[in-house]
Parts: C-alpha cells; structure tokens; sequence
C-alpha cells in the first residue's frame, strides 16, 4: 500500500564532520526512484543538512513540541522545523516514550499539532519484549495507536513505525513472520477503528536492527512498506542497499 517509505533515525548521533561524510555518501548513492527517502538529523544539525542533502531525500525532526513556541525551554516548535525545511516529523519513538517518559496522549497532542501545521508524521508503536513475552503484543500497539487514532484529523501525512522495543538497536531484527504478522493486525485495527480507505493506504513501515543484510527478507512482506532505520542509517551505502530493497 502506497509507496515504499525508508527513514534514517540518526538518533542523538554525529557531529559536524560525521554528519558532512554521510550527506556526501548519500549524495553520491544510487537511490531506486520509486521509493520516499527521509532522514532524522538531530536538531542541531538539521539547517546543516538541509543546506548540503539532495533534495531527493526529505528532513524529518525526531520531536517536537505540542503547540506553538513560547516559554517552553529547550522545546523545538513545528513552526522553527518547517522553517528549517522539514517535512515530517518522528512521535512515539520507544526511546521518548521508555527513556524519557512522554506518554500516549502526550504523544497524540503534537501529533494533531504536527499535522495541523502540514508536517508529516512518523507514528512509532511498539511492545517491550515483557509485553511480548506476556502474550500482550497486539494490546499494546492497538493502545499506541488508538491514542494516535483519537488525536488525528486525518490519515494522508501518516505514516505508522512498528518498532518492537527488543528489536531496537540490540541486533535482535523481528522475523519477517514476526513483523508480519503485526503489521497485518495494525491493518486490520485500522480497518475496524477508522476506515476501510486508511487501513489500505497507510504505510506501515518496520523498524528495529533492520540492516542491509536483513532487509530484503522483510521487504518481501506483503504489509511491510517501508522501514524505521537507526544505526545502519549512519553508514550511507548501507542505508542505500536498504532503500533500494524494495526491487
Ligand atoms: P536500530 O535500527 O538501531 O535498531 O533502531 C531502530 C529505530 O529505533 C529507528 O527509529
């Protein structure tokens, strides 16, 4: 459903130098057309990146405020981001949620917000492997994404990130079956809580220890649309082979 949709969450990773050697790798890497390319510069870097990354490959910001700027220190506003060019934004990352405490309704007010302001938003639903372990998968992603469903006018700038918390940054990658199998039932939640329209259209994406070498098995998958990448998006032609997984 839709077109494939590859993000690099560089996280809270990089410095000038580093950042300026994979924008260049980027630049210079063959990119299947057909596929929507959007890297995650933490914020600092973002004005840099925008100013030196083809436009081929759209900027998302990894947070963002609820509302309009003011007195919130160290908050980014949406207005600051799309004055900075950027396109989408990333809500519900596990690490925001499990790190640093933000929760679902939190989380649903800067998405209503974000996408009131015309940015995109990458919706990021996951379990904990207890949550897994204790047979509540589905619970808890149709929870994440029921609170993303309350906030949210509208499904068209959306784009949902299954990231199984245990499959984050541990090497530990889903099974294609795995991931299937929920993503498969996030579709069918959507068909039954919003609309036919929006379960066949959204893209949802898998992200968790996806690499160049385990990409194109979860390509394969009927309901996988794309990925959520967070270290093999720092090393540019790796983050190349996983866009281009999709042939
Ligand atoms: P890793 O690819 O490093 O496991 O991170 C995934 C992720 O959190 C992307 O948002």
């Amino acid at each position: 459903s839709g077109k494939f949709f590859v993000g690099g969450n560089w996280k809270c990773n990089g410095t000038g130098d580093s950042i300026s050697k994979l924008v260049s790798d980027l630049n210079s890497a063959i990119l299947e057309s057909d596929v929507d390319v959007v890297v995650a510069p933490p914020f600092v870097y973002i004005d840099q990146v925008k100013n030196s990354l083809s436009d081929r490959i759209e900027i998302a910001a990894q947070n963002c405020w609820t509302g309009k700027g003011g007195a919130f220190t160290g908050e980014i506003s949406v207005e600051q981001l799309k004055d900075l060019g950027c396109k989408w934004v990333v809500l519900g990352h596990s690490e925001r949620r499990h790190i640093i405490g933000e929760d679902d309704q939190f989380i649903g007010k800067k998405a209503a917000y974000a996408l009131s302001e015309g940015l995109g938003v990458i919706a990021c639903i996951g379990e904990l492997l207890e949550e897994r372990e204790a047979g509540k998968t589905f619970d808890v992603c149709f929870q994440q994404l029921k609170a993303f469903a309350d906030a949210v006018p509208s499904w068209d700038k959306v784009v949902i990130a299954y990231e199984p918390v245990w499959a984050i940054g541990t090497g530990k990658v889903a099974t294609p079956e795995q991931a299937q199998e929920v993503h498969v039932a996030v579709r069918d939640w959507l068909n039954k809580n919003v609309s036919a329209d929006v379960s066949s259209k959204t893209r949802i994406i898998y992200g968790g220890s996806v690499n160049g070498g385990n990409c194109a098995e979860l390509a394969k998958q009927e309901d996988i649309d794309g990925f959520l990448v967070g270290g093999a998006s720092l090393k540019g032609p790796e983050f190349a082979t996983i866009i281009n997984s999709v042939t």
